[in-house]
C-alpha cells in the first residue's frame, strides 16, 4: 500500500454528461489517474523522497527524476481537476472571486477567452490554469503534467482552476475538437469550489 492514494470522485462517472462523457471519466480516473498514483508511489519507494508531501515534491520538481515530476504532477493536477467540476454547475463566479476576475481581466467573458486560448494553444499535452500569485489572478498553461506549484513553471503560484487538455481528456467524445471541449468545460465548473481555493490561496 503506497503513501499516495487515488481519491474517490466526488460524483458519479456520468455526472458531467453530456459535456464530459461517462466512459472518458471512468478511464481518466480509474486508469490514468490511478496510474499516476501507482507510478509515483513506486518512484519514491525506498528513496529519500519517501515521506515527503506532494507539495514538497512539486516545489523541487526541477531537481527530481522525470518519473516523480510527471507522476507527482499528474496526481496533484487530476485531484484538483475532479474537485472543481460537478453536476449542474457552470454559470459565473460570484462574490470576491467574481469581482476579482472582472477587475483583473475586464469581464468574465474576457477571462473565459484568455483561459480558453491558454488551453487551445498549448501544443501537445498539458494544462490551462487560473492561479494566484502575490495575491493576484493570472492565467497560464503548462506542458505535460507540470503545474504552477513547480519551481520550473513559467508562472509560479497557487492553482485554483485547472483544465486538462491532454487528448485522453476529450478524444473519445470530441476527437480533434479541443476548442469545443474547452467551451463545454465551462458548463461543469464548480465556481463555489474554485472560490474556496481562492480564499485559501489569499
Ligand atoms: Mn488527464
Amino acid at each position: 500500500m503506497g503513501k499516495f492514494n487515488l481519491p474517490d470522485l466526488p460524483y458519479d462517472y456520468n455526472s458531467l454528461e453530456p459535456y464530459i462523457d461517462a466512459t472518458t471519466m471512468e478511464i481518466h480516473h480509474s486508469k490514468h489517474h490511478a496510474g499516476y498514483v501507482n507510478n509515483l508511489n513506486n518512484a519514491v519507494a525506498g528513496t529519500e523522497l519517501e515521506g515527503k508531501s506532494l507539495e514538497e515534491l512539486l516545489a523541487n520538481a526541477g531537481s527530481l527524476s522525470v518519473a516523480v515530476r510527471n507522476n507527482g504532477g499528474g496526481h496533484f493536477n487530476h485531484s484538483l481537476f475532479w474537485s472543481i467540476m460537478g453536476k449542474g454547475k457552470g454559470g459565473n463566479p460570484t462574490g470576491k472571486l467574481g469581482e476579482d476576475i472582472t477587475s483583473t481581466f475586464g469581464s468574465f467573458e474576457s477571462f473565459k477567452d484568455e483561459f480558453s486560448k491558454a488551453g487551445a494553444t498549448r501544443f501537445g499535452s498539458g494544462w490551462a490554469w487560473l492561479l494566484v500569485k502575490d495575491g493576484k489572478l493570472f492565467v497560464s498553461s503548462t506542458p505535460n503534467q507540470d503545474n504552477p506549484l513547480m519551481d520550473v513553471a513559467d508562472v509560479k503560484g497557487t492553482p485554483i482552476l485547472g483544465l486538462d487538455v491532454w487528448e485522453h481528456a476529450y478524444y473519445l467524445k470530441y476527437q480533434n475538437r479541443r476548442p469545443e471541449y474547452i467551451e463545454n468545460f465551462f458548463n461543469v465548473i464548480d465556481w463555489v469550489a474554485v472560490a474556496e481555493r481562492y480564499e485559501n490561496a489569499l
